[in-house]
Formats: structure tokens, sequence, C-alpha cells
């Protein structure tokens, strides 16, 4: 078991009320783990019974720091303590866990997310586009589709939009479910944009029969999860392609 400690707290929205923590483990020097992995923090619920979360890694490695991004979920036990930290606060944990990390060769990949699953994405474009050491995409394409209902929902927007400016080969495509007036962006869920964008794609259209396959790395709910991978087999992908994480 190790001790997270906050040293950063951000409110990202509060319409959702979701929060990104970036915390030190102050008896390491050295977190070491994989982007895409998760942590699973304990505590002791009001009876003394300990209860155990998995939280996705929301960061690359970085010496002993790792940031999470959560919501508050209505009623819910450990979400709310989390975003009760304050800096200094400390909680318990143990971990990495998870198998949902980048598998080499890299290959021109999608990304896929919902709400807070855009926690690994992160990680996966800070550590393959790290800002002060050199590009680990190996020149592969990188396409981030993350879905929410509103605008005020699309975590990390300026990053990603950063990221995309200076890198030609990520592409940032946001899309709202329940756009306001006014939105000029992608519009509809996350399946609607990767249909469209395999089949119109230049980049991806073009391939010939012989190219590489894809990857693809979907996170967020079990329903949003469900109808991404049934749609990518349904378009010929190979269980192998697809890679998961399931929040409930
Ligand atoms: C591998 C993995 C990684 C995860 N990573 C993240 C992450 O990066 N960020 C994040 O915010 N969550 C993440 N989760 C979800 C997280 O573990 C908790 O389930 C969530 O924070 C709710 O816990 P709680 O103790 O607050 O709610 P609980 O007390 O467990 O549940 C209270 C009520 O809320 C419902 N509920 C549970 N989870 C959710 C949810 N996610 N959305 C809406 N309602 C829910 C329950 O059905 C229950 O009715 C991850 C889950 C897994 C399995």
């Amino acid at each position: 078991m190790y001790t997270a400690r906050l040293l950063e707290k951000k409110l990202l929205s509060v319409n959702a009320q979701c929060y990104h923590l970036e915390f030190d483990v102050p008896e390491l020097e050295n977190f070491a783990f994989e982007a895409g992995q998760f942590v699973s923090m304990v505590a002791e619920d009001g009876r003394g019974k300990p209860q155990t979360r998995a939280y996705s890694i929301a960061s690359a490695p970085r010496g002993n720091r790792f940031d999470l991004c959560l919501d508050r979920v209505d009623g819910g036990f450990f979400s709310n303590q989390l975003c009760d930290m304050e800096p200094g606060a400390t909680a318990q944990f143990h971990g990495p866990y998870g198998l949902f990390v980048l598998r080499p060769p890299l290959e021109d990949t999608l990304l896929i997310a919902t709400g807070t699953g855009i926690a690994p994405m992160r990680g996966f474009v800070e550590t393959l586009f790290p800002s002060e050491v050199e590009d680990r995409s190996d020149g592969k394409h990188f396409w981030l589709i993350h879905g929410t209902r509103h605008e005020s929902e699309l975590y990390y927007r300026r990053y990603f939009e950063k990221a995309a400016v200076e890198h030609p080969n990520f592409h940032y495509l946001p899309t709202l479910s329940h756009p306001h007036e006014g939105w000029e962006g992608l519009r509809g869920y996350v399946q609607t944009q990767v249909k469209q964008l395999l089949q119109e794609h230049p980049a991806i259209c073009s391939r010939s029969a012989d190219a590489p396959a894809m990857q693809a790395y979907i996170c967020g709910l079990h329903e949003m999860v469900a109808a991404n991978r049934g749609q990518l087999k349904e378009l010929g992908w190979d269980r192998k392609q697809i890679h998961f994480e399931r929040y409930d």
C-alpha cells in the first residue's frame, strides 16, 4: 500500500463536478507505471469496512507523481471523498494495475473516450507527444474522439487542441451529444464520429489492402464500449485490434 499526497486540485467542470487531482507518492522516488494503467484507492467506509475503487491514471509517468481525473458521483462513496480532498491531504492506494496500455509496435490508432474515460487518453497523449523530449509517436496517426453531453465537459480540451496544432499526426475530435445552439463542432455519439472517420478520412480510407492494421483503444462506461467494439467488429476489425477499459 502506498500513500498518495494531494499536491494540486483543479475543477475541470462546474456542471459535471469533475476534478483534476495531482498527487505525489512521498515514500517513492519513482512511481513506475505505464500510461493507461489504473490505481486502486482504498479507504474505510462509515462502518470501518475497507472500500476500493479503481481510477485511471491521467498522466504519463513523471518521477513519483501521478494525476487523476474524476467526476463526483451522486451519493458515491469514493468519488466524493477524493473530490473533497484539499492539498496536503493523503489517501492510500495500491497498484498500478491494468493492461490498457499502448501495445508495440505503434500503428495508426483511434483513441475513443466518453466522459472521464479521457483520463487514460491524456496519459497516452502525454507519452506519445511529450513537451520536453522527442516525440514518441513513431510518425503514426492518432485520432482522439472524445464524446460528452455538453461543451463544459470536454476535459483537457486546451491541452489536446494545442497538441493537435503542434503535432500534425495527432487529431482531436471532440463531439457533443447535447450541443448548445451555436456549437459549430461535431455532434452525436463517438461511434457516429468513428464510423464517419473510417469511411471518409483520406488518411484512413486511402489505405491499401495490405496496409498494417490499425488499433483502437476505448474507455468509458459499458454501453459505449460495447457499441464501439460492436461497430468496429462489424466493420471487419479483429478483436486483437480493439483494446478497452470499462468503468462500470
Ligand atoms: C478500471 C477502472 C478505472 C476507472 N477510472 C475512473 C476514472 O479515471 N475516473 C472516474 O471518475 N471514475 C473511474 N472509474 C469509476 C470509479 O472506480 C468509481 O466507480 C466511481 O468513482 C464511483 O465510485 P463511488 O465510490 O463514488 O460510487 P459508489 O458508492 O460505488 O456508487 C454509488 C452509485 O453510483 C453509481 N455509479 C458508480 N460508478 C458510477 C459512474 N462512474 N458514473 C455514474 N454512476 C456511477 C453506482 O451504481 C451506485 O448507484 C474507474 C473504474 C474502473 C473499473
